[in-house]
């Protein structure tokens, strides 16, 4: 636990090296891990989102909604696999899905009982979604669903929004750009601004393909949009006769039918991808009937691990049996209690830091007031942030680097006490820092 007596640093600069430090003694496998990785794996990881510096945490294994590393330091999970990890590490219907589906055999080569049964409950939850196709990741569904837009229209122009982020190629950084990206051609818009993304859409009438977008920027920083936003954008690219996307990879956990239930607003196609296919690997694309029959004879889409048995029998489980409505409504109200309490503290503690967020997700800023946008973060507030994760590493919560928190089912407001403490002593011991 922190103390404040333990954390003497007024600078920021000596604070984080003495975090650092600490971080490096508690995780000598980690350290060994890492460096054996850099050998064979760029930067020893095959997954930018979880390197960082002096080397990343590696876990041994997970139960409920608690991690072990190597080093058998112990955690509260609050990273959630980055919302894909809704269930947890251990369900035990998921997991007797999965040793049912492995006792029929792997790699079957045809087509299944299995994925009409998922396609029928996915199409049944997401009001927007007439019929469904499946692929193995969120980038994938999305870079498809841009691909059918431009068929669909014989466009090939695509709105995005500054700070979002579809996938590994399809990230639209708040300031500078990635040089990975998928080749469409892209114009970025300010998330939430209304005027500026409706005459965007007006002018590129006629080469306008799709508008993407997510209706919370999830790595951008859990920033929810205004529904009247969302409603103007829709509206706006129905007269411009292109296809609204909903990129729900992140958002369709906030109810049983996704961000577009709760919101009453409905896109063309909806992607979703992560926590979807109960923990294995999973995406999916949806939408209005006479769009995606464009797959029944003109469009080819093939993939060979799209239906595979693990994903649809972890996925029908998950999606029939454990993610139920009520689950999906607790979850939320579990998650905006949480940050209602945080925000209290942090307001109490007169510290310039807030949690940003919808439901079971949020992302801390260390900054005041309205947040519509995301912003370049100064030297300070990127320092602030680390040193945050850190100390929240010490006193047992993992969470991403970015400083977000997905909830997982087996997470309860008891566990949720652990959370609160930390964030406490953090601007208890941190007090000087964060005036
Ligand atoms: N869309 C959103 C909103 C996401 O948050 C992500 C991943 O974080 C993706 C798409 C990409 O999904 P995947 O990592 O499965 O490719």
């Amino acid at each position: 636990m922190l103390q404040s007596t333990a954390r003497p640093n007024s600078s920021l600069d000596a604070a984080l090296l003495e975090a650092r430090e600490r971080y490096t003694a508690k995780r000598p496998k980690s350290a060994a891990l890492h460096s054996e990785a850099a050998k064979v794996l760029p930067g020893g990881n095959t997954r930018t989102v979880l390197a960082y510096t002096p080397f990343p945490t590696a876990m041994a294994r997970g139960e409920g909604c608690l991690l072990w590393d190597v080093d058998d330091n112990i955690y509260l999970d609050l990273c959630g696999e980055y919302t894909a990890g809704l269930f947890g590490h251990s369900d035990s219907r998921i997991q007797a899905a999965l040793r049912d589906a492995m006792a029929r055999g792997l790699s079957l080569a045809a087509v299944g009982e299995a994925e009409q049964r998922f396609a029928r409950i996915l199409c049944g939850r997401f009001p927007s979604i007439d019929m469904i196709r499946f692929t193995n990741s969120g980038t994938e569904a999305n870079v498809i669903a841009l691909s059918v837009a431009q068929v669909v229209t014989g466009c090939s122009r695509i709105i995005a929004f500054r700070g979002g982020y579809h996938g590994s190629l399809l990230y639209y950084p708040a300031t500078g750009s990635n040089p990975i990206n998928a080749p469409f051609p892209v114009t970025l818009c300010d998330y939430n601004d209304i005027d500026g993304t409706v005459a965007a859409i007006r002018s590129a009438a006629g080469e306008l393909a799709a508008v993407i977008v997510e209706p919370m920027l999830g790595s951008g920083g859990c920033i929810a949009a205004n529904p009247l936003f969302l409603t103007a954008v829709a509206d706006a690219t129905r007269a411009a006769g292109a296809i609204l996307i909903f990129d729900e990879v992140m958002t369709s956990r906030m109810s049983a039918g996704g961000m577009q239930e709760r919101l009453g607003i409905l896109p063309d196609m909806t992607t979703l991808g992560k926590y979807i296919g109960g923990g294995m690997s999973f995406g999916a694309f949806g939408g209005r009937h006479d769009i995606m029959e464009i797959f029944v004879s003109k469009v080819p889409h093939a993939g060979t691990f799209n239906n595979n048995v693990m994903s649809m029998a972890a996925g029908i489980t998950a999606m029939e049996e454990v993610f139920s409505a009520a689950a999906a409504a607790d979850l939320f109200a579990l998650g905006e209690g949480l940050r209602e309490q945080l925000n209290v503290i942090c307001e109490k503690a007169g510290a310039t830091l807030q949690f940003h967020g919808l439901g079971s997700l949020a992302t801390v800023h260390f900054r005041r007031g309205g947040i519509e946008r995301p912003y370049a973060s100064t030297p300070r507030e990127e320092a602030l942030k680390e040193l945050f994760f850190f100390d929240m590493l010490d006193a047992g919560i993992y969470l991403a680097r970015r400083g977000m928190t997905a909830l997982s089912l087996p997470t309860t407001k008891r566990d949720l006490v652990q959370f609160t403490t930390a964030v406490s002593d953090f601007l208890d011991g941190r007090a000087p820092l964060l005036r």
